[in-house]
């Protein structure tokens, strides 16, 4: 069901006046807000999963059984068709109005924290602070044993050493399939939702735990929620405020909205 121009117009007013009088407000975002920056998602009709079909989902456990094999493939070159493909399209991505978007937001005081299920790092780069990467971030590697992340520039030529901290075996930042979110990345994303009164979710399909939990227990605790998505979720019924759309569009004028209140 799509909503009408004057019903978003509505919409976007009452979430301008929602989010001035909240107090903590928490935005979170998926894969739906990096489309228009050229990245495919994992879901959907034209998804990778769609295209290539949807991969086994035991991406860590081989990899924490042989280490030095994964590697190994990484180096060169031997990697499954979507994840070039997905790689490629974060290579070339820019933020878009989406991102600055939140930003502006931002600075007028008025977001707390970003959580993004995105490991692209548009959010960092437009400019964004108090962003948590709860899947992790392209641009980083880190130690499987204490957590520690080291900055890389690609392409990787070699195994990196273990840890200089623990001694541990290092993988990117990006948390594999059938990975845990490492747990200081938990840890900050429970606190960062604790006591919001606002959340605001973004391009996500609200399907993908522990970042779907994290919308219910903010529910559960009070806040008051508001969805920005092309598409009905999981998450649609719960929310206050629904906001149909694309996030390039309605961000944007979601700022001016707030801006001119
Ligand atoms: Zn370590």
């Amino acid at each position: 069901m799509t909503q009408n121009l004057d019903k978003i117009k509505s919409n976007i007013i009452k979430s301008a006046e929602l989010i001035s009088e909240s107090k903590k407000i928490v935005l979170m975002t998926g894969a739906g807000i990096s489309v228009d920056s050229g990245i495919p998602t994992f879901q959907g009709t034209e998804g990778l999963w769609a295209r290539f079909g949807k991969p086994k989902m035991n991406a860590f456990s081989e990899f924490i059984k042989d280490d030095d094999s994964w590697w190994n493939r990484e180096i060169n070159h031997q990697r499954s068709p979507y994840v070039m493909e997905l790689r490629k399209a974060i290579e070339k991505a820019k933020p878009n109005d989406a991102h600055f978007s939140i930003c502006d937001i931002q600075k007028l005081g008025k977001i707390d924290h970003v959580i993004t299920q995105n490991i692209d790092g548009l959010h960092i780069e437009s400019g964004c602070n108090n962003v948590i990467e709860i899947h992790g971030n392209r641009n980083y590697l880190r130690c499987v044993g204490c957590e520690k992340r080291y900055k890389f520039l690609p392409p990787i030529i070699k195994k990196p050493p273990p840890c200089d901290h623990c001694g541990g075996i290092i993988k990117y930042d990006s948390v594999m399939f059938g990975e845990p979110i490492p747990e200081l990345i938990l840890r900050d994303s429970k606190n960062a939702i604790k006591d919001c009164d606002l959340l605001i979710v973004v391009g996500s399909s609200s399907t993908v735990r522990p970042a779907a939990g994290l919308s219910w227990i903010a529910k559960s605790d009070g806040a008051k929620l508001i969805e920005i998505n092309i598409n009905d979720t999981k998450l649609s019924s719960e929310c206050e405020i629904i906001l149909k759309g694309s996030s390039t569009d309605i961000l944007p004028r979601l700022y001016e909205e707030i801006v001119n209140l």
